[in-house]
């Protein structure tokens, strides 16, 4: 990166997409991350006209997610994040209260593993937002095509109407790391979720054909949409 200037300013480059063939500091990756998160969230479904959202925990893109919906429900009145607690991670809640605006009701309730839905319609949410970054959605579209899961890969809403929603879906990794450290977030060293085999099995096949986990999203968004 040395050398390179960011494209929208002069400051030195941290990063270079090699998708968009932008170098870009650490300033104007973050803003670019928001802006692609906000867009996720609206082609996914957008927030909803509820006042509760359900958070799932966990993983490098949580807190990075966190401060983004602070972002975004801080200007709606009355909003309340549901954590879907099933992990051990002890520091959630203050993570959480640390980042969110004062005004955002925080509430962490306890799941089993698979019962995130009915938890989350329970707390009168219907929307599920999971921070899952761009390797673990496309390894999430592999393992289902691999293991025969269409169900997993089409997710229609439920009849309660309850949409997952992964605004972090787009953005690698590495990129996830760098808002990490330009916002003072907390990082989170457990490694991505999901299954170990696929996750290496994609990372090894990406360096040399980057577009790959972005096909594997853009295929399930054309599944998608073929269903009625
Ligand atoms: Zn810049």
């Amino acid at each position: 990166m040395q050398g390179k200037s960011c494209f929208r300013c002069s400051e030195p480059s941290v990063l270079y997409q090699q998708y968009s063939g932008r170098y870009l500091c650490a300033k104007h990756l973050s803003e670019d991350i928001i802006t692609r998160a906000k867009r996720t969230i609206r082609l996914q479904g957008g927030i909803g006209k509820k006042n509760k959202i359900a958070l799932i925990p966990g993983g490098p893109g949580f807190l990075p997610l966190l401060a983004i919906l602070g972002l975004i429900i801080d200007q709606r009145p009355g909003m309340e994040i549901v954590i879907l607690q099933s992990g051990n991670d002890v520091d959630t809640g203050s993570a959480a209260c640390h980042i969110l605006p004062e005004m955002i009701q925080i509430s962490i309730v306890p799941v089993k593993q698979k019962s995130c839905i009915k938890v989350a319609e329970h707390y009168g949410a219907d929307r599920i937002f999971c921070s899952s970054c761009l390797e673990e959605a496309a390894a999430d579209v592999l393992s289902c095509v691999l293991s025969g899961n269409i169900s997993g890969i089409i997710q229609k809403p439920d009849d309660n109407g309850m949409v997952i929603i992964k605004p972090l879906c787009e953005i690698p990794h590495s990129e996830i790391a760098i808002f990490t450290r330009f916002f003072n977030l907390q990082s989170n060293d457990a490694g991505l979720s999901g299954n170990g085999d696929v996750l290496q099995f994609l990372s090894d096949l990406s360096r040399s054909h980057p577009s790959v986990p972005f096909s594997l999203l853009k295929y399930r968004d054309r599944l998608r949409d073929l269903v009625p």
